[in-house]
Parts: C-alpha cells; sequence; structure tokens
C-alpha cells in the first residue's frame, strides 16, 4: 500500500549552503578546513571534570523543561550584572545550545504567514527556522561600506504590517561586525517604533577583539529575547548548552515549548555549564587571544595580497573578498578546494549579499590559516588573470 506524501513544509526549507564544501572536502585528504565554524580547542578540563563528577553523583535523569534551578539562577545573577538590572531565574531557559533557542523562540512568537527580518548576509538557520515555522524571512542587507552594519532606511523598507520580529546578531556570524552602542540603540527604538519583538543573537558576546558586546536587552528587556550559549566561549559545540533570557511572560511559552521539543537539557551537560559559568575564566581570555593572533595573521596575508577590505572586531569569521575573481562565491569555494585543497564558506550561503565573498573561519589552527589565506590569495590572483 502506498504511502501519503510527507510533510510540504520541511522539504520546502532551504538547506545548508555549506554542506556542498564540507562534504566534497571529506573526500579530498589534506584539505585545509577553513569552512567550519567550531572551535578547534577542547573544552576546558575543569568543565569536562564536572561533568563527570555529576554523572557519578547521580545527575543522570529528566530536569525540568526550563533548566536546573541552580544553573538558572546562575545565569540570572551574571546577566544581571552584565546588563545592569536584576533578572529572575524564571526569566531564563536552559536549552540544547543556541540553535535550539533560537528555534524555540521563533515558534513562541511567530505565526505561519508572519514576517522576521533576518541579516544579510547571516547564519541560515533564521531562514530555515522561519519556514519550519510557515513565516517568511525578509532579508535586510549589511554592507561592506558600512562595515557590515544595519542601516535603519534599510528595514524601514522592508518592515510591512506583517512583520513581528527583527533578528540582531552581534558579534556577527559571518561577518566578525560588531554593533556599536548607539546602533544597538538605536535599532531598539526602531523595533519600538514598529511594536516587533527583537532576537538577540548574542552567542558571540565573549569573543570581542576590539568595542564591547552591549545587548539589546539594556534599552529594553521586555521586548528583547536573548539567545546565548557556552558553545562558542567554552568550547562546548557538542555538549549542546545554550540559554534564551526573555520576559517572564516569554521564558513561560519557551519553556513549555521545551517539552514537546527536547523535555530538557542533558542533566551531565547542565552540570558541565555550571562549572563553565563559575569556575575560572582564563580560558575565555585564551582562546579569546589565540583567535585574535590568527585574525591578525590572516589579515596581514590579505594586506600583502591587496585583498584586505576590513578587519572584524568579534567572533571568528572574516569575509574575504573575491569579487576581482569575476566567480561567484560557490564556484569559486568548490574549485579552490578542488585545484588548491582549501574549504572555505561560499558567501551565497549566507545570503544574496555576501556572493563576492567567501568566509574563512579563524577556529583553525594558525598554521592552516596562513597556508590556507595564502593558497586562496594565490587562486583569486591566477582567476583574475586566467
Ligand atoms: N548563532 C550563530 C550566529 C551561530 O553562528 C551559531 C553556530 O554556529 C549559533 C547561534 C548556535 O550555536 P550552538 O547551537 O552550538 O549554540
Amino acid at each position: 500500500m502506498g504511502l501519503k506524501p510527507l510533510a510540504q513544509t520541511p522539504l520546502r526549507m532551504p538547506g545548508s549552503g555549506i554542506r556542498e564544501v564540507v562534504h566534497l572536502a571529506l573526500t579530498l585528504p589534506g584539505t585545509i578546513r577553513l569552512e567550519v565554524g567550531e572551535p578547534d580547542f577542547p573544552t576546558p578540563p575543569h568543565i569536562v571534570e564536572a561533568a563527570v563528577r555529576a554523572a557519578r553523583e547521580g545527575f543522570t535523569r529528566y530536569t525540568p523543561s526550563a533548566g536546573l534551578a541552580s544553573l538558572r539562577e546562575l545565569i540570572a545573577a551574571r546577566y544581571g550584572d552584565r546588563r545592569g538590572h536584576p533578572l529572575h531565574r524564571d526569566q531564563v531557559t536552559v536549552t540544547v545550545g543556541g540553535v535550539q533557542g533560537m528555534t524555540a523562540a521563533f515558534i513562541a512568537i511567530l505565526d505561519p504567514g508572519d514576517e522576521v527580518l533576518v541579516p544579510d548576509p547571516g547564519w541560515p538557520n533564521y531562514a530555515m527556522a522561519a519556514r519550519l515555522r510557515e513565516a517568511t524571512p525578509v532579508g535586510y542587507p549589511l554592507r561592506a561600506q558600512d562595515k557590515f552594519l544595519p542601516r535603519l532606511e534599510d528595514l524601514d523598507a522592508r518592515v510591512s504590517p506583517r512583520t513581528k520580529m527583527l533578528v540582531l546578531n552581534s558579534p556577527a556570524n559571518p561577518t566578525g561586525a560588531v554593533f556599536p552602542p548607539d546602533r544597538v540603540r538605536d535599532l531598539v527604538g526602531f523595533a519600538r517604533r514598529h511594536r516587533l519583538y527583537v532576537l538577540a543573537d548574542e552567542v558571540y558576546e565573549d569573543l570581542v577583539y576590539e568595542g564591547a558586546h552591549v545587548s539589546p536587552a539594556r534599552w529594553d528587556p521586555e521586548r528583547v529575547i536573548s539567545v546565548h550559549s557556552l558553545s562558542k566561549t567554552y568550547a562546548m559545540t557538542g555538549w549542546r548548552v545554550g540559554f534564551v533570557i526573555a520576559s517572564e511572560a516569554i521564558s513561560r511559552v519557551i519553556a513549555k515549548i521545551q517539552e514537546p521539543l527536547v523535555s530538557c537539557v542533558s542533566a551531565v551537560t547542565q552540570k558541565a555549564a555550571e562549572a563553565a559559568l563559575e569556575g575560572p575564566q582564563e580560558c575565555v581570555a585564551q582562546m579569546r587571544e589565540a583567535y585574535r593572533t590568527r585574525r591578525d595573521a590572516v589579515i596581514e596575508i590579505l594586506r600583502v595580497h591587496g585583498m584586505h577590505r576590513y578587519t572584524p572586531a568579534g567572533a571568528f569569521y572574516l569575509l574575504v573578498d573575491i569579487r576581482s575573481s569575476g566567480l561567484p562565491s560557490r564556484e569559486f569555494a568548490l574549485r579552490l578546494l578542488r585545484e588548491r585543497r582549501v574549504a572555505v564558506a561560499p558567501g551565497s550561503a549566507f545570503g544574496e549579499e555576501a556572493d563576492g565573498w567567501v568566509r574563512v573561519s579563524l577556529s583553525s589552527s594558525l598554521d592552516d590559516l596562513r597556508e590556507g589565506v595564502k593558497r586562496l590569495c594565490a587562486f583569486a590572483a591566477a582567476a583574475v588573470s586566467g
């Protein structure tokens, strides 16, 4: 007997534009991998030890769907201090990384047919989560000449009566831009004028090299839903833990959504998160300095080859301008991989605006970055002359 068709919504959801490069890279031994956005450092040992201890001590069961009270209290205290206004643990939901926190927030806010303003170039998961919700992602451009900061007039031109939410990501993937406080304040003002929610993706908050990260929640904690993660800060991508901070009303809905989605985050992982937040923070500074060193080394190579356009102030990504090669970014990335054995992410994976760019991830080793970026520059030059 035949089967009825699968649901159409996930089939319509766009896939990841980086996957093609990753799959090909895996078939080409010796490839220098600069396409993945994942710290190459191991999780600091005191965090691993805390998890082992927790498993031995019996943290082997379900937790409340919003997370362990002890972890939520820790987060509320730390982020209350950071933001300068008190937070209650009922404003915190522990999630399976930033990915699932963001998706839960989209489900909490968006109904089918709603529109959501998302950065272009931006992390592809926003558009995926919107599509899964049968909502429409509307890209707003981030341009190199604006230092990849959002312009209010671009947002004004794209907001409609159907718009429900504005997504802000700073420090940003894939640009590495860090939004200055006055721009963040103006963006919150824009959201307020249009009665929009703001989803602030703050997963790179601790990776800032110049300037400082400010949460939009500083100006309007009721309106802003902040997505955080331990993945990048503590090199904990595989542990799958993050958290969402929002008003109590929104947090109640998100906690409710956790039940059918994940029930709760692994108890052992939550104890590891407590150790990360409570323990020594030098590991964070050390990793940040390593990324900075790598960034500066890459910038220097780009400068020598006349390909330096800007210096990212945060996260661990850099967009490289390949427009002079005349190749679209997908073709550039695939040929660079086949012909020079270097994997980078095509700009087109992040939206329409970055098709003349490729993303290099500074989360690879210094040696790989030096060699990989030199090959990239040589390939771009050869493509021009060829
Ligand atoms: N937000 C942005 C902008 C990201 O780049 C990522 C990961 O690449 C995430 C959120 C979520 O990561 P995780 O689910 O590991 O916290």
